[in-house]
């Protein structure tokens, strides 16, 4: 049997760890079926436990850039561990991943690092409180900003795979601070506005969506956020936990022409290490604690190995700045491939992409918001990501999911995987 071992070792996991993994979209549970074990990895490729091999077009979910056991970025964490893995003191490589950072992305002065993108999302939120003064946020169905309480409103991702975008255990008191508007629609952030003035501290949103497939914005309404949070006093928070570092060095801000107040990292920045982070103007960076009275903290936040993995990340990525023109490259030839097979098929489909990102949705009418992201037909859906799997190609399984292109992956392995459609379908 092809996935032998690994159903064996999910249902050990099982009797551990809920639902055997500790994170929920990775059990499979929109395709059904059951999830492969990884082994070890190198490039482009996984190599699953049953010694299955597979092109990679999640990447970890984003952060692997350059591919799996990237050289430069496993010295760096091997130099580090040799040295301490944490100390809870100051260390240099803070300061340079820091001043990196901010050398490569518009409009921010100072960084804070912590362990996640849900921590960087969170604290951001509580900053643009603290900064303003204001309670309300306003957050976009579909949009995922990690799972702290604020955010599980709708939110995109696993939250709506499985079909409960309002968890219980988020409190009435926390749901009622956080608005919900749709993306690509102006007119719905306006009401909000209007029905709520001078109580909104920031609106929130991924620049670029990736978890309700990939979406990306309209001019008019990216343009219109910026001129309203501009005359009303709000903030614009950019969660680039997906999009910073992808899409271009200065992540979306650079590649949409838009400022954003304050910008949200994880994912990229830590080059494959559990590391995320917030940013802005250093005048809103004051507030921060110990400057500022706003409180947040982290006990392994900025620890050598992380700070390590990520400064080699960024470095690389600016030794090879042609990384982002590749990618974008691979990822339009992979769009092109596609839609050739589908249409020659006769399978309704559309698919969106921006840079590095890339969604295929089975529905006939524009992916634009959540509403018509939830419309694709999940079956057909199911059919393509098994059909894939078995062909030695794993993707996203959710269709609520983008995939992640890695430059480790070559046009032979575009080729392969375009064959893989044609065999699928
Ligand atoms: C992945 C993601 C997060 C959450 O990051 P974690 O590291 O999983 O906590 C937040 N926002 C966006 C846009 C993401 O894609």
């Amino acid at each position: 049997m092809r996935y032998q071992r690994s159903s064996e070792l999910f249902a050990e996991a099982k009797k551990y760890i809920p639902g055997g993994v500790n994170s929920p979209v990775r059990a499979f549970k929109a395709v059904g079926g059951e999830p492969i074990f990884i082994k070890q990895a190198k490039g482009a490729y996984l190599y699953d436990e049953d010694g299955n091999q597979y092109i990679d077009y999640i990447s970890s979910w984003g952060p692997l850039l350059f591919g799996h056991a990237h050289g430069p970025v496993i010295n760096a964490v091997i130099e580090k561990a040799q040295k301490g893995t944490s100390f809870g003191i100051p260390t240099e490589v803070e300061t340079d991943l820091a001043k990196l950072a901010v050398n490569m992305v518009p409009n921010i002065d100072k960084i804070r690092f912590v362990n996640s993108g849900t921590e960087a999302c969170m604290s951001a939120v509580r900053l643009a409180r603290g900064y303003t003064g204001k309670d309300k946020i306003i957050k976009f169905a579909g949009c995922y900003h990690g799972h702290s309480d604020s955010f599980l409103i709708q939110a995109g991702s696993g939250a709506v795979t499985f079909g409960s975008p309002n968890s219980p255990g988020v409190t009435q008191g926390t749901a009622k601070d956080t608005l919900l508007a749709d993306y690509n629609n102006l007119e719905s952030v306006k009401a909000l506005v209007e029905a709520n003035k001078g109580e909104i501290a920031g609106i929130i949103l991924e620049p670029v969506a990736g978890n309700m497939g990939c979406i990306v914005p309209s001019e008019d309404f990216i343009k219109g956020l910026r001129e309203i949070c501009t005359q009303e006093e709000i903030l614009l928070l950019f969660d680039e936990v997906m999009t910073g570092f992808r899409l271009a060095k200065g992540g979306a801000q650079e590649a949409l022409g838009i400022d954003a107040d304050i910008v949200m990292f994880g994912k990229v920045i830590g080059g494959g290490l559990p590391v995320g982070a917030f940013a802005a103007r250093a005048e809103i960076m004051a507030h921060l604690a110990p400057e500022g009275p706003v409180y947040q903290a982290g006990t392994l936040s900025g620890n050598p190995l992380a700070m390590g993995a990520g400064l080699a990340m960024l470095t690389e990525i600016n030794q090879n700045p042609e990384v982002f023109d590749n990618l974008m490259q691979k990822t339009e030839y992979l769009h092109k491939g596609i839609a050739e097979v589908l249409t020659e098929k006769g399978i309704v489909h559309q698919i969106n992409r921006f840079g590095s990102m890339i969604s295929v949705h089975f529905c006939e009418h524009p992916v634009v918001d959540f509403a018509s992201s939830a419309n694709g037909n999940n079956d057909t859906f199911k059919k393509y990501f098994h059909g894939m799997l078995e062909q030695g190609i794993y993707l996203p399984p959710s269709a609520f999911e983008s995939y992640f292109l890695n430059d480790a992956i070559s046009y032979s392995d575009l080729a392969k995987t375009l064959e893989a459609v044609r065999k699928v379908f």
